[in-house]
């Protein structure tokens, strides 16, 4: 793994610096490195994608398991870093462009693959959900991200939210450990957690109509202070005992708050309002 000096050098001969916009944080850490590498549970058939390999640190790891690597990196002066110092090496494919893009890309279509990344900040909610609604999910994503954001999709009622909903209505995530900010350069101003996220088998958000459900979940979550049953009765303009009927048929308290709700009981509110 490069040091810090190591880093700031290769950059400093380039006449490079981190670029906040593509919020490059790298990793001057072994041992999140290697926590991913072991949440991801790769084996030598395996297809990893890498999304953001920056200078390397997490790639030079990715490749000594003997899987296929995929690295799409979108800072085109990062490409030309990792092209030579990964030119030998026959398991690696770097590609230049932007992330968001593979989820609609043709090989992804059909293969079985997983997803890790040290995630820049603005692409961690459109990431996640991209993959998660995509025809193919993968078979698993390992993620770095911001420790708050980490927590809000893994959150369970009675802290449910909007984010964790979202991922849970498709996948199971967990959270593997916290890496303190020390662990980057140049330093971050919070904490990360590695988070694994394993889609569902079953595909539940495949046979829920997404638009309405979520249409009901936005309303749920619109005023967090109000009891669920009004922001329903505002935000669908429903009326309110309909409402109270259909709580009481599914069992849901009626004074219930929209971080009360397991993922569940928005699937059975959805199907039954
Ligand atoms: N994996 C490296 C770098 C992480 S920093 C490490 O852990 O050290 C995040 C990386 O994502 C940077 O290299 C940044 O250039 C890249 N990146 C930012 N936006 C991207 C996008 N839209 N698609 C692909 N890569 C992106």
């Amino acid at each position: 793994m490069l040091s810090k000096s190591q880093i700031k050098q290769i950059l400093k001969d380039r006449n490079l610096k981190p670029t906040k916009k593509f919020g490059q944080n790298f990793l001057i850490n072994q041992k999140p490195i290697q926590q991913m590498i072991i949440a991801a549970d790769i084996n030598p058939n395996d297809t990893i994608l890498e999304i953001g390999p920056g200078l390397g640190a997490l790639t030079q790891e990715l490749i000594t398991t003997g899987a296929k690597i995929i690295a799409q990196e979108k800072d085109r002066n990062l490409v030309a870093v990792l092209k030579e110092q990964f030119k030998t090496v026959e398991n690696l494919e770097i590609i230049e462009g932007d992330a968001r893009a593979i989820v609609g890309n043709k090989n992804f279509c059909s293969l079985q693959f997983k997803v890790i990344a040290n995630l820049p900040y603005y692409l961690t909610a459109p990431i996640i959900r991209q993959f998660l609604e995509a025809e193919n999910p993968p078979e698993l994503m390992v993620f770095l991200i911001q420790k708050q954001v980490g927590q809000r999709i893994c959150a369970k009622p009675p802290r449910m939210n909007l984010l964790a909903v979202s991922v849970q209505l498709y996948a199971t995530p967990k959270i593997i450990n916290y890496v303190s900010q020390k662990c980057f350069w140049p330093m971050p101003e919070v904490d990360g957690a590695i988070i694994k996220i394993m889609p569902h088998h079953e595909k539940t958000g495949a046979t829920t109509d997404r638009e309405r459900f979520f249409k009901i979940v936005r309303a749920g979550f619109s005023h967090p202070r109000k009891i669920l049953i009004s922001n329903l009765a505002d935000g669908l303009n429903m009326n309110k005992n309909d409402l109270e009927k259909a709580f009481t048929t599914l069992a849901i308290p009626l004074k219930s708050r929209a971080e009360n709700l397991a993922v569940a009981e928005w699937i059975k509110l959805a199907k039954n309002l």
